[in-house]
């Protein structure tokens, strides 16, 4: 017998679960792609991607991932050769750092494991650089394979007054955690619709400062990925470089507006963290008693809202057996010492108590069915997190 009939709740770090009525919306035949009513609803997407990003500079979308987005980013910032930064805090760090080694760019790194970027090494670093050959540093805000979460205004001071721009890998952040792009001082910023945006998977989204416009194409800006045509584009197509992805305008438009104008982005913050202490919680009690489950992140606050990493013994069958026993869907612990032994909880987007609950008690169920040792009390503190007022 199998207790999964029902409704599944996914818990990966993305694609994350789409709301029904982001779903609806894209559920439309495409209307005219020359008509006002797209073009214009197209701006007001636009319009309130800037807002979720925290900025009033520019914003390029294109048709793809998040690979794309990286690979978007990189066609306007570099140029053959250029030097770069990466500071690395897991697999999504230093595979963004390979893909712009294999764009031709020297990529130097600097790798903290599975901790945040240090903004002294940083320092340190950039004040070596006396020329200024340091194009840009790029960082990941969440690394989304370890959930670690770094802090972008600390880098950007410790960047001081060097001329190199600050390149932010928000994928796993925007719509999770704070995230103001002006004022923080980020120059260009990348995310993806398919994670804290709860919409679809398919389109990418690069927004940059004047201070990065102003530096004009590069030597590796071909005519798809130009940032320039797409943000000051005037015809529809121009933004999308060719026909606009229209279901995914549709859905955007309506995640976007239960995000920025129904719930609020201060209320969206604060509920991702809570979600994420309910999960940190469960993890320490899990871990009482030398069962050896324990969070991968110490620090709580180099945590992401957004997705818990964690070693727990027997955690590739325990995700098979919630699966098959319980409709849960948990993340595969991806870049982890021991993978087999290791697993994400994906609490991202359209996630709310429930949701998170049904997770963590479906995985308790599944220890104790499994055999696998676990502290007590685990349950009774997400409880006890979920219960404190906000
Ligand atoms: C998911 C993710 C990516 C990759 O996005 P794809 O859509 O899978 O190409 C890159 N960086 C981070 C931080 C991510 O979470």
């Amino acid at each position: 017998m199998s207790l999964a009939a029902g409704r599944p709740v996914i818990a990966i770090p993305g694609p994350s679960p789409v709301p029904e009525r982001v779903l609806a919306a894209a559920h439309r035949a495409s209307p005219d792609i020359y008509g006002e009513e797209l073009a214009d609803l197209n701006l007001q997407v636009m319009e309130q991607l800037k807002r979720l990003a925290g900025t009033q500079a520019h914003l390029a979308p294109y048709i793809g991932n998040g690979h794309a987005a990286w690979e978007a980013a990189g066609a306007n910032i570099f140029s053959s050769g250029d030097r770069a930064l990466a500071l690395t805090s897991g697999h999504f760090g230093r595979s963004w750092a390979q893909q712009m080694e294999q764009m031709g760019i020297a990529v130097e790194r600097l790798d903290f494991g599975s901790l945040p970027a240090d903004p002294d090494m940083l320092a340190r670093r950039l004040a070596e650089d006396k020329a200024g050959a340091i194009k840009a540093v790029m960082v990941c805000q969440i690394d989304t394979a370890t959930g670690v979460m770094t802090d972008i205004p600390a880098l950007r001071e410790a960047m001081g007054d060097h001329p190199a721009l600050l390149v932010v890998d928000a994928i796993a952040s925007l719509g999770c955690a704070p995230m103001m792009m002006d004022d923080w001082g980020v120059d260009v910023l990348i995310a993806a619709s398919q994670k804290g945006m709860m919409a679809l998977p398919g389109t990418c989204f690069v927004w940059y400062s004047g201070k990065a416009a102003a530096r004009g194409r590069s030597q590796l800006t071909t005519p798809y990925w130009d940032w320039h045509a797409r943000a000051n584009a005037e015809a529809l197509w121009r933004f999308w470089g060719g026909t606009p992805p229209v279901q995914q305008i549709f859905a955007l438009d309506e995640a976007l507006r239960m995000i920025l104008d129904e719930e609020g982005l201060f209320a969206v913050w604060a509920r991702h963290a809570a979600l994420a202490r309910a999960v940190w919680a469960t993890v320490d009690e899990w871990g009482q008693g030398d069962t050896g489950i324990r969070l991968s992140v110490k620090d709580p606050t180099a945590r992401a809202a957004s997705v818990t990493a964690l070693a727990l013994p027997g955690a590739d069958a325990l995700r098979s057996w919630v699966a098959a026993n319980c409709g849960v869907t948990l993340g595969v612990g991806l870049g982890a010492e021991q993978p087999e032994n290791a697993l994400r909880i994906g609490h991202m987007g359209h996630a709310n108590a429930a949701m998170i609950l049904s997770a963590l008690g479906a995985m308790q169920a599944g220890m104790a069915a499994l055999g696998i040792p676990y502290g007590p009390g685990a349950l009774d503190a997400a409880a006890r997190v979920l219960a404190e007022p906000a």
